[in-house]
């Protein structure tokens, strides 16, 4: 059985962010960059699988700059046996991520993807959904949990007002939540493994795909500074105070 796992390289989610002073997007200059928190999540439930059995190998695919082989070597670093880096420049949509993910899955035959629920940078939350509709694959998504069994994947979910488990045939495609595992550090043996382990280069064109933007962006705004606050003195203050913001 094969895994493969979609890993983003994503500025830092400690970083604050700065906007860019046209407006244009997000400053990237000097910001440390790491793997999407959701992607180390995927990254870690397939090192899990494999260590229960039964899982013979984990591939980490990532598409975007020539820096990302390095969030590629965190994976392999984590227990991913091979990386492929789909070398492209600027930033690809989701739209273009899931076309070149198919042909990845073509080329690989993975029998399960899994992918983080959303990019952090971008907050889309469509590339695992958009990659279960272009291969015709059932599709579990934030996932809480994971089982596999008999050909088949089950999928718990939390939805609103409780828990939803799902039965996937396999070939399937699994995106993570929060609460599916915590992450393991690397270790420095692991991290110095890891410079080892096979990484192979593409291109966008190799599968075909053009990854020019399809959506412009109009702007992009710092969020409104927070007001300062007031002190009450009693509720009824509190109470009037409210309804003159016109909060009540
Ligand atoms: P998004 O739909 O952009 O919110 O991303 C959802 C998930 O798709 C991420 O957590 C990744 O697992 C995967 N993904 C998105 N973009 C990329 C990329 N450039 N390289 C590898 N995986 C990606």
């Amino acid at each position: 059985m094969k895994i493969l796992v979609c890993v983003k390289r994503v500025v830092d989610y400690n970083v604050r962010v700065r906007v860019k002073g046209d407006g244009t997007g997000v400053d990237l200059a000097n910001v440390k960059m790491s793997m999407n928190p959701f992607d180390e999540i995927a990254v870690e439930e397939a090192v899990r699988l494999k260590e229960k059995g039964g899982v013979d190998e984990i591939v980490a695919v990532s598409i975007g700059v020539a820096q990302a082989q390095e969030t590629i070597r965190t994976a392999l670093a984590m227990g991913a046996d091979r990386g492929i880096l789909v070398k492209a420049e600027g930033p690809v949509e989701p739209l273009a991520v899931a076309k070149i993910l198919k042909g990845v899955v073509e080329a690989e035959a993975p029998d399960l993807v899994i992918l983080g629920k959303q990019a952090i940078d971008d907050d889309a939350n469509q590339t695992g959904q958009m990659l279960a509709g272009l291969l015709g694959w059932a599709q579990g998504t934030f996932a809480s949990k994971l089982e596999l069994a008999n050909g088949e994947a089950s999928v718990t979910r939390e939805v609103d007002g409780g828990l939803q488990t799902l039965s996937l045939k396999l070939p399937a495609i699994v995106t993570t939540d929060l609460r599916l595992n915590e992450p393991r550090y690397a270790s420095l043996p692991n991290i110095m493994k890891a410079k080892k382990k096979p990484l192979e280069e593409k291109s966008a064109a190799d599968y075909g795909v053009d990854t020019k933007p399809r959506l412009e962006v109009l702007s992009v705004t710092e969020p409104k500074s927070r007001q300062a606050g007031i002190k009450v003195g009693s509720v009824d203050e509190l109470v009037s105070a409210l309804k003159g913001a016109g909060l009540v």
